[in-house]
């Protein structure tokens, strides 16, 4: 699926299929752009390869934004109040796509709210400085993984391919988009890290002027 939505239990259905349960309200939905990520958390579930290959968030090829146009243009929008982009991979792997794409929602429905869930790494893949790209009045919240309240945990966990630097990288980059999108958010997941791990990850976020969310393990 290239455009889904989300159900109760972290269930990934059709948009037709929400509004089929759902008939009322409005919703998040969500576009999934690559497989590709430059980490491979121990508790992701595309790096468990078999099962992430029978997953309807599985993608065979990469949409083109062509192609996620004519999805969104499908989509009923007086029932959505947030596209997120997320899936089952690294959104900012395809950066000019996702840019384009949250131009074209902006211009076309420029009520809906949009959203990036990401690992925070995009500066060290595109070894540039990231944050800019997000301005403009494109972007209204960046979702970042922060996962763990020091480099080597960080590390042990998202087995990013960036080593050590990473998390330093992924807090610089948290401060400095923040110049650029509204809302900026740092995660943790909850079965992952203990309350003491969470607790020093509030810490980390506070010192920074930055919101922490505790997100549900089927979030991920
Ligand atoms: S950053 Fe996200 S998509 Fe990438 S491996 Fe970690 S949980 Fe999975």
């Amino acid at each position: 699926m290239i455009v889904y939505a989300v159900d109760k239990g972290g269930e990934y259905i059709t948009v037709e299929e929400s509004l089929r349960r759902h008939p009322e309200g409005k919703r998040s939905i969500y576009v999934n752009l690559t497989n590709r990520c430059t980490c491979a958390c121990t508790f992701c579930l595309r790096t468990m390869k078999k099962m992430a290959e029978e997953h309807s968030l599985w993608l065979k090829e990469e949409p083109s934004a062509e192609l996620v146009k004519s999805e969104l243009g499908r989509v009923p929008w007086e029932y959505v109040e947030e596209v997120v982009f997320c899936g089952f991979g690294e959104p900012t792997m395809r950066l000019e796509v996702l840019k384009e794409l949250l131009r074209y929602i902006k211009s076309v429905q420029p009520q809906v709210k949009t959203r990036v869930n990401t690992n925070g790494l995009s500066d060290l893949y595109f070894k540039r400085d990231t944050a800019p790209d997000f301005g403009g009045g494109i972007l209204d919240t960046v979702s970042i993984s922060l996962n763990a309240s020091n480099a080597e945990r960080y590390l042990e966990l998202t087995r990013s391919e960036f080593g050590i630097d990473s998390f330093d990288a992924m807090l610089s980059f948290a401060q400095h988009v923040k110049e650029y999108v509204p809302e900026v958010v740092l995660t943790v997941v909850d079965h992952v890290e203990d309350d003491g791990e969470i607790a020093l990850c509030k810490k980390i976020c506070d010192e920074r002027g930055l919101r922490l969310r505790v997100r549900p393990y089927e979030d991920s």
